[in-house]
């Protein structure tokens, strides 16, 4: 069974002690800060002058500063920017201002798995990762249940990486929830492969190859989009609370049936084949050099792959079908200007 962690065995006073500077006021830097803040922590963000999220950090109550400001305040400086900047803003802002002992944080170990940072020996290297979208993180902690996240010490220079890393879960509300202990690379590894293969890329792409499917066959897309994506999410409920096994039993027998007979159909052998050579490739790094050389390269392949996705059908059919009911009123609303889209 793997290691859980709850409120009682992690120690907030270390993190209370300490002058965190959090890099980044975006999906994940808002939760951890204003989570930290709430608990009494002193919290400072690191932002970019003129960055868009100034404003809103100051408004929300926080002290903000620019980047090597913050970093050079931080006895524990979180990370918080999107992976794909991380090495730029810290070999030029972070590293040169960092105190010779404080402590660096991530929330997702890409950097630190693919070697395009390398921190110097002095410093733990810490991961507290929320298994949870930022915005989500800090609806939880305000709710006083808390987002599970899982933690790792890459580099324990101090001796007291550990206890650290789990007063900052507590901090943010994790260890009421639950933290399970991990390495930055099972954590990289795995949570790149459940977004690519499951979570982002897998349903994204079978709810589209539904819908393409049934409008395809001559039937109305309102009545597919309700078929293969608003129930979603009822299903995942049921499954989050009793896993699958509650799913099959809350559904109808005709639903149960189908599920055992056609599911295997849909997902074949194939699948798991390609789902191995999706893994493959986050392991031997060729996913995350391929990310990043198009990073380098304006983020051609990126955008055009958006603005490609964006044009599928089923997008417009259901945002012109969410107007219609109650259940969403202003779910479509998430270009508020956070990067967090
Ligand atoms: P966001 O994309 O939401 O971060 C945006 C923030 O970063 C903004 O405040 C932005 O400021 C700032 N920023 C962007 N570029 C720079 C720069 N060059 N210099 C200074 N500041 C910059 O990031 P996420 O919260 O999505 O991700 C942060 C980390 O958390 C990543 O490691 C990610 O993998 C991890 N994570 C994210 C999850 C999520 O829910 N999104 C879930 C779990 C982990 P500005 O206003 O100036 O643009
Ligand atoms: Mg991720
Ligand atoms: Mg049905």
């Amino acid at each position: 069974m793997a290691e859980i962690t709850y409120d009682d065995d992690a120690d907030l006073s270390i993190i209370q002690g300490k002058k965190v500077a959090i890099i980044g006021y975006g999906s994940q830097g808002h939760a951890h800060a204003l989570n930290l803040k709430d608990s009494g922590v002193d919290v400072v963000v690191g932002l970019r002058p003129g960055s868009g999220s100034w404003e809103k950090a100051e408004k929300a109550g926080l002290e903000v500063k620019d980047v090597p400001e913050a970093v050079a305040e931080g006895d524990v400086v979180m990370i918080l920017v999107p992976d794909q900047v991380q090495r730029f803003v810290y070999k030029d802002q972070i590293e040169p201002n960092l105190k010779p002992d404080a402590a660096l944080f991530f929330a997702h170990g890409f950097n630190i798995r693919y070697g395009y940072i390398t921190p110097g020996e002095g410093h733990d290297v810490c991961m507290v990762a929320p298994k949870g979208p930022g915005h989500k993180v800090r609806e939880s902690f305000v709710q006083g249940i808390g987002t599970p996240d899982v933690v790792a010490v890459e580099q324990d220079a101090s001796g007291q990486a550990w206890p650290l890393t789990l007063s900052y879960a507590k901090g943010i509300g994790g260890t009421r929830a639950g933290v399970i202990t991990t390495t930055f690379t099972e954590e990289t590894e795995t949570d790149l492969f459940g977004e690519q293969a499951v979570l982002c890329g897998g349903v994204s792409h079978l709810i589209q190859a539904g819908f393409e499917t049934l409008t395809e066959a001559g039937y109305q897309p309102e009545i597919a989009y309700f078929e293969v994506c608003h129930e979603l999410k009822q299903i995942v409920d049921l499954i989050n609370e009793g896993g699958i096994t509650k799913q099959r039993w809350s559904c109808s027998d005709t639903a149960e049936y189908g599920d055992y007979v056609s599911g295997p159909r849909v997902i074949g052998p194939q699948v798991k084949e390609e789902m191995k050579g999706v893994l493959a490739d986050i392991q031997d790094g060729s996913f995350a050099r391929r990310f990043i050389a198009d990073q380098d390269n304006g983020a051609l392949e990126f955008k055009a792959l958006r603005s490609e996705e964006e044009q599928h059908p089923i997008e417009k059919t259901g945002q012109a079908l969410r107007k219609h009911f109650g259940w969403t009123q202003g779910d479509d609303d998430y270009t508020d200007g956070s990067a967090a889209r």
